[in-house]
C-alpha cells in the first residue's frame, strides 16, 4: 500500500481534506505505526467508524462476517491475545490484538480498550466494527462495542493459544509464543520516535525454520546460544520476509531444554520463491548464467558502506573508497532467475584468492575488470546450490548467499542420464 493512494481513499471515505489526511498518515508512518493501524486511527479521529450506514448490527456466525458489514454481533472463543503500544499524535495507546473463532471460522480482531480478553475465554462482542485488511474482514472492538464473557464454552476446531513454530508464522500475526535458540544478536542504535534508542536485532531458530527478530526493549537474556521462550510476539514483514518483533509486553524466559536449530533450509523452485515475495532461509539450485556488472573489485563508502562509483557516494559525495570484493551472479533453474550476491568471503573462495591478491591482479593487468572476468570463468555455466535470504523488491530478486556450493552430478545421476539417452 502507498500513502498517497491510502490518503485519497480515506479522504473520500470520510469526506475530509486529502492533504490533511496525508500529513497525518505520513506522521504516523514515520513513527513506525503500520499503515493499516494509522488508517484505523484516522478513521476514528475523523469519526468514520468504518464506513457504512447507521443500521443496527446483525448477529452473525464468525465465518459469515464479511467486509460488507459495517458492524456485527458475534459470539466466539478467544484464540490469542497480543498486547502492544502504538503512538498516535504524541500519545501512547495500548491495544490488544488476536483471533476469535467459532465452529464456522475465525477472524482477527483489534481491541482499542482493555476488555480483559484472555485466551480460551468465550465472549459475545456486541456491535463490533468490521474493517477490511488485505481483502479480509477484521473486528474492531472499541468504545461502542459491548464485550461480555460467557460461562458456556464455544467448541472450536482450532488451537487455542498462541504457541507456534517459526515456519507457521506469517506477517500480521499477533500474540504468538515461540520457543527458539538465538543464532545471532547485535545491539544497534537507531533514530527512533523517542530519539536515539538501543534495540537488539538478529536471528532466531527452532526445529522448523530461522527468522530475523527485533527486540525494541533490549533484554539481557537474549544472548547468542540461549534457548528461550518468547510470549506475545508480533510478526511484521520486512522485504518479503516475516520478522519476529518483541514489544515491551513480550515476556522472555529461559528454557530448561536446548532448542535445536533447523539444519536445512526450505527448498524451493526459483520461480516459486520469487512469486512468494521473499524468504528468509531458502535453498535454491540452478545454473549460473552470468556474472553481472558490479562484481569483482568494488569500492564502498567509508560512511555508509554503500557501493560507490568513481569515488562518489550518492549520499556522501566524494569519499575515499574502501576496497572490497563481491559477486552478483544470475542463477536460473528454468522456472525463474535470481541475482545471487556473494560477500567478500564467498567471493574470495570462488576467485581462489584474497582481496590483496585481487588488487595485485588488477594492478598487474592495469584493469580491475580482470577480477570479475576470472570469477566468471570459474562459475558461469555450472550448477550451484545456494542457501540464504531472498528479498524481492524494487531492486529485483536478490539472494544474499550464506552457502554457495557447486552441485556435482553424482555417478548414479550420470548413469540414469546415460540410460535415458540410450533408451531413446
Ligand atoms: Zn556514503
Amino acid at each position: 500500500m502507498d500513502i498517497d493512494q491510502t490518503a485519497e481513499e480515506l479522504a473520500s471515505d470520510l469526506g475530509v481534506d486529502k492533504e490533511e489526511v496525508r500529513d497525518d498518515l505520513q506522521k504516523l508512518v514515520e513513527y513506525d505505526v503500520p499503515l493499516e493501524e494509522a488508517t484505523q486511527s484516522l478513521r476514528r479521529k475523523y469519526g468514520g467508524g468504518g464506513g457504512g450506514g447507521g443500521s443496527a448490527p446483525s448477529t452473525k456466525d464468525v465465518g459469515a462476517v464479511s467486509t460488507d458489514d459495517a458492524s456485527v454481533t458475534v459470539t466466539g472463543r478467544v484464540l490469542t491475545v497480543g498486547k502492544r503500544t502504538i503512538r498516535y499524535q504524541g500519545d501512547d495507546f495500548t491495544i490488544f490484538e488476536g483471533e476469535l473463532a467459532d465452529d464456522t471460522g475465525r477472524i482477527s480482531y483489534t481491541a482499542w480498550n482493555d476488555f480483559g480478553l484472555a485466551e480460551g475465554d468465550t465472549i459475545r462482542a456486541g456491535n463490533a466494527g468490521v474493517r477490511e485488511w488485505e481483502g479480509r474482514p477484521e473486528l474492531n472492538l472499541g468504545d461502542s462495542t459491548d464485550v461480555e464473557t460467557l460461562d458456556e464454552e464455544v467448541d472450536v476446531p482450532y488451537e487455542v493459544g498462541g504457541d507456534r513454530s517459526l515456519a507457521d508464522l506469517s506477517p500480521g500475526d499477533r500474540g504468538r509464543n515461540i520457543e527458539v535458540t538465538v543464532v545471532e544478536v547485535e545491539e544497534r542504535t537507531i533514530d527512533g520516535r523517542d530519539g536515539e534508542t538501543d534495540i537488539l536485532s538478529g536471528v532466531v531458530a527452532d526445529e522448523s525454520a530461522r527468522l530475523p527478530f527485533t527486540d525494541w526493549n533490549p533484554r539481557p537474556e537474549i544472548e547468542e546460544g540461549a534457548s528461550l521462550r518468547f510470549e506475545d510476539v508480533y510478526v511484521r514483514e520486512f522485504r518479503g520476509v516475516p520478522s519476529v518483533n518483541c514489544s515491551e509486553f513480550t515476556v522472555v524466559t529461559e528454557l530448561d531444554r536446548e532448542v535445536e536449530e533447523s539444519a536445512t533450509a526450505r527448498k524451493l523452485g526459483i520461480g516459486e520463491a520469487v512469486r512468494g515475495g521473499g524468504a528468509f532461509d531458502v535453498e535454491l539450485v540452478g545454473s549460473l548464467l552470468d556474472v553481472r556488472d558490479g562484481s569483482g573489485l568494488i569500492q564502498r563508502c567509508p560512511e555508509c558502506n554503500r557501493v560507490i562509483q568513481n569515488g562518489q557516494c550518492r549520499s556522501h559525495g566524494e569519499v575515499e573508497g574502501v576496497d572490497d570484493l563481491r559477486t552478483k551472479a544470475i542463477l536460473d533453474d528454468g522456472t525463474g532467475t535470481v541475482t545471487v550476491v556473494l560477500d567478500r568471503e564467498s567471493t574470495e573462495r570462488v576467485y581462489d584468492g584474497t582481496l590483496d591478491d585481487a588488487l595485485d591482479h588488477a594492478r598487474d593487468a592495469m584493469d580491475k575488470e580482470v577480477v570479475a572476468e576470472s570469477i566468471a570463468d570459474d562459475i558461469v555455466g555450472l550448477e550451484y546450490r545456494v542457501r540464504g535470504s531472498l528479498s524481492v523488491d524494487e531492486y529485483g530478486a536478490n539472494l544474499d548467499a550464506e552457502e554457495f556450493d557447486r552441485v556435482e552430478e553424482s555417478a548414479a545421476d550420470r548413469a540414469t542420464t546415460l540410460l535415458a539417452e540410450v533408451s531413446e
